[in-house]
């Protein structure tokens, strides 16, 4: 699936499922540490962050192809992460195209962001970078001017949610909804995921009816129609908060 079907299925993801899990009343007993994650409402700012944030973690399992666009985002940095994830996961699409990559990143990336404000910031910032890249941001051939312009747009975007007052206490819910809605995305497709890995198994759509990547359906129809659904989802969540 394509960079930025991937992100449009994030920020869809986010838009329909985080409003409801954070309208959620708080747990109590021993998942009272999650209470956070899921309690409370999102304000407009933190809609949008989310659904930015979630974007750019839909392109989070990506990271294990150094050499698809988006290991490029901020040029070297973002390739030698690539090259480690793709070294420590088995390959591309292996270990980060799972449920349990999902969770682990999702919970890991909570309790990270909870206890190192440093390391909260440079999840978000690497989210939006991952977000602004995968919409298409970049000049073709232009490796270098794509990373600093991308870099240029991400500060930006940081320092004006930093000037929202954002606090991101939702972050981990964000990165996890991202990587699911990538998994799914690419059980769409014609190669599968390993959904329970290190279970090895694919998951993939039954009648070799999957989806071929970049082709007529994803450019013409999906990706078109997921811009939609993204475009109504933000009407529809920001609308009654406007009024
Ligand atoms: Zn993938």
């Amino acid at each position: 699936m394509m960079g930025h079907t991937h992100a449009l299925s994030g920020a869809a993801a986010w838009l329909l499922v985080a409003p409801g899990l954070a309208a959620l009343p708080g747990m109590g007993g021993p998942l009272a540490e999650l209470a956070p994650m899921v309690s409370g409402v999102l304000s407009p700012g933190e809609l949008i962050a989310g659904a930015l944030i979630c974007a750019g973690a839909a392109m989070l399992p990506d990271l294990d192809h150094p050499h698809a666009t988006i290991a490029q985002t901020f040029g070297p940095a973002t390739w030698v992460l690539s090259k480690v994830v793709n070294w420590a996961s088995g390959g591309h699409r292996h270990a980060t195209h799972s449920l349990a990559f999902a969770i682990v990143a999702g919970v890991g990336t909570h309790f990270l962001a909870d206890r190192y404000p440093l390391a909260r910031d440079i999840v978000v910032v690497l989210m939006i970078g991952l977000a602004i890249r995968a919409v298409g941001v970049g000049i073709p051939g232009k490796t270098i001017t794509s990373a600093l312009v991308n870099i240029a747009l991400t500060a930006a975007t940081f320092v004006f949610f930093q000037s929202r007052g954002l606090d991101y206490y939702w972050l981990g819910l964000a990165v996890a909804i991202g990587c699911l809605a990538h998994v799914v995305g690419d059980c769409l497709t014609e190669r599968g995921c390993p959904v329970l890995w290190p279970l090895q198994h694919r998951w993939l759509l039954p009648w070799k009816i999957g989806i071929k990547t970049g082709r007529k359906f994803e450019v013409k129809i999906l990706g078109p129609l997921l811009s939609v659904v993204v475009i109504g989802l933000f009407a529809l969540r920001l609308m009654p908060a406007v009024a």
